[in-house]
């Protein structure tokens, strides 16, 4: 379902509005790793949206790698997700990581991400194929393009044809990096699948000050999209602080890709 054998036309997802992704724009996502507060993540919309952003991204069920870690603010969060595109209209996309959370996570995200940790996890592919809402399925910690291309399968197979595909990077034995960002990933799963496919450059490098040169090699591989952290106070940040650009970074590179794709 995912090959082109399948579909001859390439999926666009229209969020409505006049946001879409896999469409002639680069869609930029952008906004804080977790929903810490209101101040917080109405001050990140405001901002990305002044830059051009169409999708606020933004977790309120948070995989962290320790249980000691701030875990997100659950439904409280989506409230104010919820609040910032009631301001801003910016598109929101978020985090579902349990199929005890599907209603919830419905109830106030355009588009659900599945996070990297959760790519096999066949049993909530499955809950998401059978719903009608947009789904963001992001490459395994370890996966193969033929994993990730069949996890898509997965979530397809039970009726959702929408589906959008982000690399984030693999891990590898480089330390330096969090993950290596693997942008090849990109026109080849483009040449493969008819899906979307957008880069995510913060998880990619774990650094923000590789973000922004990552983020253009992403758009000029011809990424239908591009996912980043923006946060106000990366160093007061509950999580992904490093890896966060501030807003005036993030502008930048906004301009950045402009030049790119209208090079392009
Ligand atoms: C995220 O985007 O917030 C996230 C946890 O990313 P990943 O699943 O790629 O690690
Ligand atoms: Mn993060």
């Amino acid at each position: 379902l995912t090959s082109w054998n399948f579909k001859q036309d390439k999926t666009v997802i229209d969020l409505g509005d006049g946001v879409k992704v896999g469409g002639d724009e680069l869609t930029i996502m952008a906004g804080p790793c977790s929903v810490e507060n209101k101040e917080q993540i109405l001050e990140t919309a405001r901002i990305v949206k002044a830059a051009g952003a169409k999708i606020l991204r933004g977790g309120a069920f948070k995989p962290r790698t320790s249980p000691y870690s701030f875990q997100g603010l659950g439904e409280e969060g989506l409230m104010l997700l919820a609040e910032a595109r009631a301001e801003t209209g910016l598109k929101v996309i978020t985090e579902l990581m349990d199929i005890a959370h599907i209603d919830v996570v419905c109830k106030y995200a355009d588009i659900i991400q599945i996070g990297a940790r959760n790519m096999q996890n066949y049993a909530l592919l499955k809950e998401i194929g059978k719903l009608d809402k947009p789904v963001m399925l992001k490459r395994g910690m370890a996966a193969t393009i033929k994993e990730w291309l069949l996890a898509a399968e997965y979530v397809m197979n039970e009726g959702n044809h929408n589906v959008i595909l982000c690399e984030r990077g693999v891990r590898t034995f480089g330390e330096e990096t969090r993950n290596t960002m693997d942008l090849s990933s990109i026109p080849l799963v483009q040449q493969l699948s008819h899906l979307p496919v957008i880069a995510d450059p913060s998880h990619g490098t774990g650094r923000w000050e590789l973000v922004i040169p990552v983020a253009r090699a992403a758009a000029a591989v011809g990424a239908d999209g591009i996912m980043v952290e923006v946060h106000p106070h990366p160093k007061n940040a509950l999580s992904d602080g490093p890896q966060s650009l501030k807003p005036a970074n993030f502008r930048l590179l906004m301009d950045e890709l402009d030049a790119i794709t209208t090079s392009l």
